[in-house]
């Protein structure tokens, strides 16, 4: 929508072609409903949340930072806010509101809407220097164009519309297709307890994971345990390094800090305190004031304990066993749930093979590409759709610019 809607700002002759049977099915459900449309942070902060491939989206970032992302909504009525961690929101907490700017912005510009118009092949000429002729629809009407832009998503929440056709399309023009993967994804655990804690939001904590003894990530803040393992806002964050490494059949572990505002010294402390306090009473209800209920008798059970023991019967040894679950309470991560429950799918287009000033294909002229079809994934903050929105407003404006180049030829 935002190439489209830029394309034709630009002077282009511009035809959207939705599958769906209407627009932004999938920002829609973004930010749960309130869609967290971009995150008001210095640009090097969005490269440096995309990883590796960050430095693809120097360029587009510097064309369409997050301050024009704002500027774009505010300038078309959309009243803005910023909330926890620079994440910005349409103050009405409502995602349809967003789709609304669209929807008015492609009416303006006079881009034609065609829904319900799957594409099922671009169509490209030319045996050396390869170019662009139209689309094929899945009815097989052939459309032609002097240029086309590829933002058909990711492969996840293929309920939305992305299914990962984008994927396949590129793939057949000759296109480099790094493996995909589910990013942002809830992870599966091998510990059964969970079932018995799910439900339980654990805030203010810090969860490690780890391969061996490297640390590849470390995040502080809420997290959730589910019937199968583990999700919520910091292991979505992490979940990006689990994917990869456990396909090859690598378990990673993950230690989760209960108490992460106290040191060790001063969590012996208080736990030395509790149970003077409490010495008459077992265990289980001494921890009472330290622990959510239903993780007593986990982290009671992990430490080899009676849940009924009086607490003055707990030895220094047994004590300090209990401080090392709490700061570290262990689990085996065994995989991710599937990329069609990721919120974004890491993989795709190969950066290589794509202009990033112009987001124009180096394999097809007059292809262009912008979104998630790209090998680009981030954290949750309003990032993806930063990214998605200034690849789209380049790949736009540089569509147009290549076609009017090919009629003055
Ligand atoms: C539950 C959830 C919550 C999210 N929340 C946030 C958030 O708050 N902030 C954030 O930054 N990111 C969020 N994301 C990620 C973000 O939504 C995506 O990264 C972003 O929408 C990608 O934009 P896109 O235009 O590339 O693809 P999409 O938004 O997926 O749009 C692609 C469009 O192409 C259409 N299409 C696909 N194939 C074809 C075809 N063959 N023919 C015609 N049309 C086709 C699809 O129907 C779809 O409408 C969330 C994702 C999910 C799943």
């Amino acid at each position: 929508m935002m190439a489209a809607g830029t394309a034709a700002e630009a002077g282009g002759e511009v035809l959207l072609l939705e599958k769906n049977s209407a627009l932004g099915k999938k920002l829609l459900i973004t930010g749960k409903g309130r869609c967290n449309l971009t995150n008001a942070c210095e640009i090097e902060e969005v490269i440096d949340r995309f990883g590796s491939g960050g430095k693809f989206l120097y360029s587009a970032l510097h064309v369409f930072p997050p301050s024009a992302v704002w500027q774009f909504f505010a300038d078309r009525g959309l009243e803005l806010v910023v909330e926890r961690g620079r994440r910005v929101f349409p103050a009405s907490g409502n995602s349809a509101d967003v789709v609304k700017v669209f929807k008015d912005y492609l009416a303006q510009q006079g881009v034609i809407v065609k829904l319900n118009s799957p594409v099922e092949e671009i169509i490209i000429q030319g045996e050396e220097a390869r170019h662009i002729a139209g689309v094929k629809l899945a009815n097989g009407n052939f459309l032609s164009a002097d240029a086309v832009i590829l933002a058909s998503g990711g492969a996840s929440y293929p309920g939305t519309g992305s299914t990962g056709d984008g994927y396949l399309m590129a793939a057949k023009l000759g296109h480099t297709l790094q493996p995909l993967y589910p990013a942002l994804v809830p992870l599966k655990t091998k510990e059964e307890w969970v079932k018995g804690a799910a439900g339980l939001s654990l805030r203010n904590v810090r969860a490690r994971l780890l391969d061996g003894e490297e640390v590849l990530g470390s995040e502080f803040g809420e997290m959730l345990i589910t019937h199968f393992g583990v999700s919520g806002p910091i292991i979505l964050t992490l979940s990006r390094f689990v994917a990869p490494r456990v396909q090859q059949g690598k378990p990673l572990r993950l230690e989760i800090d209960l108490k992460p505002a106290l040191d060790d010294e001063r969590l012996d402390d208080r736990l030395r305190r509790d149970f003077q306090e409490y010495a008459r009473k077992s265990l289980k209800n001494a921890l009472k004031s330290l622990l959510p209920k239903a993780l007593i008798p986990v982290v009671i059970a992990l430490c080899n304990l009676a849940p009924e023991r009086p607490v003055h019967q707990i030895t220094r040894e047994q004590r300090h066993q209990l401080l090392r679950v709490l700061k570290g309470l262990p689990l085996t991560i065994t995989g991710t749930l599937p990329l069609s429950a990721a919120i974004v799918t890491q993989g795709g287009v190969s950066l290589n093979e794509v202009d990033p000033r112009t987001m124009a294909s180096r394999l097809v002229r007059g292809l262009f590409f912008g979104g998630e079809v790209i090998d680009l994934a981030a954290d949750t903050g309003g990032f993806n759709l930063q990214a998605a929105f200034a690849t789209g407003y380049v790949a736009g404006r540089h569509a147009v610019a290549a076609t009017a180049a090919k009629a003055l030829h």
